[in-house]
């Protein structure tokens, strides 16, 4: 009698909600972090080599930030959010400092994140006063009491957590003005993304030049097995009428739960159409499909519709994909050990 007692004890302990959100993760050593800078036609003889050195130093350095905060004890959150701000402050990448302009020449920036273990999410959209708007994203989550803030609301509360607020002209760069001027002398209704060498969507139409998509992600594991998923992007050159994309918008471009982290970059209308990032997630858990299967089932149905871009996707068990159908994407690991590869072509 005591014994059945004690088993329908351990049955229902081992069966019950709180049980499989906590433990479920497999809980070794094996931790990584995986980040992305953009996908797109970046052609190995058309970049210089200045430039690639430049892309690889600063995704090394988002990397190792990313790294230090999880070998540390810290949560794939915190990696997610510390890589993602040093390409944030780079002019490298269209997210942060280096944001596309819209048509009439500001910087409005998009960011979510998201909390595999929890699934408690954040984002924001259209802002553009917050230096960092990944952070932003990530006080929505805890401290707001909502998912997503816009506009001058989202940077009201972003003041009111004590985070860093700068004039929006620290976002202004020059590069980023010739690439709107040279829209604009074109065609003013056209839109653009970074990254990209050749695009045949009609509308919009977009022209040759080395880069197109430069939004920025990173997915985490982090010692716990905990998965963290943080995305953040200025959008497309030349948009209009408060236009956004997928960034900010959990399961579209961002999503994570205890079984997968996914961050993508590309044409957000049809990661939005495809909800390309909850659709890795319910591929894996309905189909039972590996994080490669399904994240490359995801880009090429985006391929199929017309659109381009890549994702990157990691696993509980720490495996990982980063598939693109573009020539190109910014990207890079880090494993346990310290070991970190950055990649930009094919
Ligand atoms: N996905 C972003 C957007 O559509 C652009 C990008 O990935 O660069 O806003």
């Amino acid at each position: 009698m005591r014994f059945s007692i004690c088993a329908a004890i351990v049955f229902i302990f081992i069966h019950s909600p709180v049980f499989s959100q906590e433990y479920s993760f497999s809980d070794n050593d094996k931790y990584v972090l995986v980040i992305h800078g953009g996908a797109g036609t970046l052609l190995p003889g058309k970049m210089s080599a200045e430039k690639e050195r430049a892309y690889r130093d600063k995704l090394t350095e988002a990397l190792s930030a990313g790294y230090e905060k999880i070998k540390n004890g810290g949560q794939s959150l915190d990696a997610v959010t510390a890589a993602i701000t040093v390409m944030e402050d780079s002019p490298l990448f269209n997210a942060g400092k280096g944001a596309v302009m819209t048509h009439e020449g500001k910087n409005e920036l998009d960011a979510s994140i998201m909390d595999g273990a929890t699934q408690d999410a954040g984002a924001v959209a259209g802002i553009t006063t917050v230096k960092n708007p990944i952070l932003a994203a990530r006080s929505v989550m805890e401290k707001s009491g909502h998912v997503m803030l816009s506009g001058p609301g989202a940077e009201h509360f972003a003041e009111s957590q004590g985070l860093e607020i700068v004039a929006p002209e620290y976002f202004w760069t020059e590069r980023r003005w010739e690439n709107l001027q040279r829209v604009l002398e074109k065609d003013s209704a056209q839109v653009e993304l970074d990254h990209d060498e050749k695009q045949t969507f009609s509308p919009p139409v977009v022209d040759n030049i080395d880069d197109k998509f430069g939004t920025v992600g990173a997915v985490a594991r982090d010692k716990k097995g905990s998965l963290a998923a943080g995305t953040s992007t200025g959008g497309m050159n030349n948009k209009r009428f408060g236009r956004i994309g997928d960034s900010p918008i959990i399961g579209a471009g961002n999503y994570a739960n205890n079984q997968v982290a996914i961050s993508c970059t590309g044409w957000g209308e049809f990661y939005i159409r495809t909800v390309a990032a909850y659709n890795v997630a319910s591929q894996m858990k309905l189909l039972g499909l590996s994080v490669e299967e399904a994240s490359e089932n995801v880009i090429e149905e985006i391929g199929n519709l017309g659109g381009t871009g890549g994702m990157i996707a990691l696993d509980k068990d720490g495996n990982y994909a980063t598939p693109f159908n573009t020539a190109g994407m910014y990207r890079g690991t880090v494993n346990e050990k310290g070991e970190i590869k950055v990649e930009i072509f094919k």
